[in-house]
Formats: structure tokens, C-alpha cells, sequence
């Protein structure tokens, strides 16, 4: 495996510290001496500090002549979400996010969830309400 992998591994979100950018399925390939990325969204204020983050930690790393590429499709999709990445979310309290079904309560695992507003903590994210346990939470919003 490239060691370009390892350091785009300790390459934070920055919207959630907790997963890397590798994590989230950000980083697309590593070939050719580029780095493929597609951002999680669109117009999300976040795509630019990630793509600052990555050029940073490969600067660091000694691979200032590695390119980075962004493709916008096909569309980043929570499908490309990590296992690791999954379980990290909701350690950290954050539902990850699945299309076929209701959020999940990152607190008691309840599926009987509802949205309460589209505009969570950051314009990527969703306010959910568990109506178990009672508790709010965020979610990733799906396109
Ligand atoms: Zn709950």
C-alpha cells in the first residue's frame, strides 16, 4: 500500500476530529502521485479546509510534488463511510448515516428517530431527536 495512505489517515475531518479523511472515503485513490479526493459535499464550507488539510499533511510528509485531484462524480456517498469510520461516528455521538433506514440513536440504538431541523451543528449535518430515549443528536445529512 502507498504510505501516502498512512499519512492522509491522520488527516482529521474538520468538521469531526474523531474520523479521518480517509475514514469518511474522501480520499478516492492514491496513484500516479496524486491523491484523488471528492468531497463529502458540495458546497459545504468544510470541502475547502479538508482539501487544505490533506495539501498540509502530505507538505509535511515530504510529498510536496503529490497533485490533488478533485472529482465531483460520481457524488460522494455515506456508502463510502468506513467500517472504522461507522463506528467512530457514533462513539463520538454521531449517527451514521444509512439511506435504507431511520436513524439510529447513538445513544440507545433506538430506530425510532425523527428529524427535528435540517440545519445541524454544521451545514452538513441534520438535528435528530431519539423518541426513546429523548435524546437530540446529529446525523449526516443523505442526498
Ligand atoms: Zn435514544
Amino acid at each position: 500500500m502507498d504510505p501516502i495512505w498512512e499519512v492522509l489517515a491522520q488527516v482529521p475531518d474538520p468538521e469531526i476530529p474523531v474520523v479521518s479523511v480517509v475514514d469518511l472515503g474522501i480520499v478516492r485513490a492514491v496513484e500516479n502521485g496524486r491523491v484523488v479526493i471528492t468531497p463529502t459535499y458540495t458546497g459545504c464550507p468544510a470541502t475547502i479546509a479538508i482539501e487544505q488539510s490533506i495539501r498540509e499533511a502530505l507538505d509535511a510528509a515530504g510529498y510536496r510534488n503529490v497533485a490533488i485531484e478533485t472529482i465531483l462524480s460520481p457524488p460522494w456517498t455515506t456508502d463510502w463511510i468506513s467500517e472504522e469510520g461507522k463506528a467512530k461516528l457514533a462513539a463520538y455521538g454521531i449517527a451514521p448515516p444509512d439511506l435504507a433506514k431511520a436513524a439510529t440513536c447513538p445513544r440507545c440504538g433506538s430506530t425510532d428517530t425523527e428529524e427535528v431541523s435540517r440545519f445541524g451543528s454544521t451545514p452538513c449535518k441534520a438535528q435528530w431527536r431519539c423518541k426513546s430515549c429523548l435524546e437530540p443528536f446529529d446525523r449526516f445529512k443523505c442526498h
